[in-house]
Parts: structure tokens; C-alpha cells; sequence
């Protein structure tokens, strides 16, 4: 035998999914922010060491810093460098070719070097860090986060 549901009752379970749905949103959303926010993080810093590491290896060659993405990842290229001396992450395996940018927002690292190539200094635009320092040389291949 066939339940008759009052109109009432319908329209309340009805309430009653879409609170759950928005219940559950605002839960979870707020928390996959958090964490996409912190793996970006996580790949921006695995990149500025990435490029420190490139950085060293330009300075065993050359005996100074370059501070100019285009010369170091033309070095890594050209000295194939083993992808051993660098970090990877789950997400991102390196690639030479992503070191220009953060990879929240795409946007480009401030990277430069003193005239002499005695250090550089590295920052992310969009505030995950930085290695070393314009300002203060004694800090070149310092990580502002560890
Ligand atoms: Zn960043």
C-alpha cells in the first residue's frame, strides 16, 4: 500500500538536502582551499631551491652567480644536469622550465645578482619566501622559511 506524504513533509526533506549540501560545502571547501593553498606553497619553495641548487652548481662552474632565470636554466640544459640534484614533489617532477614563476598565480620570481655575480637574491611575489638578499650579501643561498 502506497504512502501519501503530506505536501509539508516533502518540501521539508527537500530543506533539509540542500542545508546538508550547503553544510557540507562550507565545511569542506574552506579546508581544499587550505590545502591547495599549501601545496602550491609547497612547489613555489621546492622551486626557489631548485634554483639555489642550479645556482651553486653555476657558481662551481663560472666562480660567480648568475641572477638571470634565462642564463641558469640554459646552464641546467646545456650540463644536463642530473634531475637527482633537485627537489620533486607528488605533484610537480622538475622541469627547468617552471622555475620562472610561482606557481600560484603564474607570476615571476624577483631574481637578481650583484654586478660581480658575489650573490643573488631570490623572492616570491606573492610572499611563500625568499633565499638570500639585495640588501644583505652575507644571507646569499639562505632560505628565509627553514
Ligand atoms: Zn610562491
Amino acid at each position: 500500500m502506497a504512502q501519501v506524504k503530506a505536501k509539508g513533509s516533502i518540501l521539508l526533506e527537500i530543506l533539509i538536502v540542500v542545508l546538508t549540501v550547503v553544510l557540507v560545502y562550507t565545511i569542506y571547501d574552506p579546508a581544499m582551499k587550505i590545502r591547495a593553498e599549501e601545496e602550491l606553497k609547497k612547489i613555489c619553495r621546492f622551486r626557489m631551491k631548485n634554483i639555489r641548487q642550479a645556482e651553486l652548481k653555476y657558481f662551481d662552474e663560472y666562480g660567480k652567480y648568475t641572477g638571470n632565470i634565462d642564463s641558469l636554466i640554459a646552464f641546467i640544459k646545456a650540463k644536463n644536469l642530473p634531475d637527482s640534484l633537485f627537489f620533486s614533489t607528488v605533484s610537480e617532477k622538475f622541469n627547468p622550465d617552471s622555475l620562472r614563476r610561482c606557481p600560484k598565480a603564474q607570476t615571476f620570481y624577483i631574481f637578481g645578482a650583484d654586478s660581480a655575480g658575489k650573490y643573488y637574491w631570490l623572492e616570491c611575489p606573492v610572499g611563500h619566501g625568499f633565499i638570500g638578499s639585495k640588501d644583505k650579501p652575507e644571507d646569499v643561498n639562505k632560505v628565509s622559511w627553514e
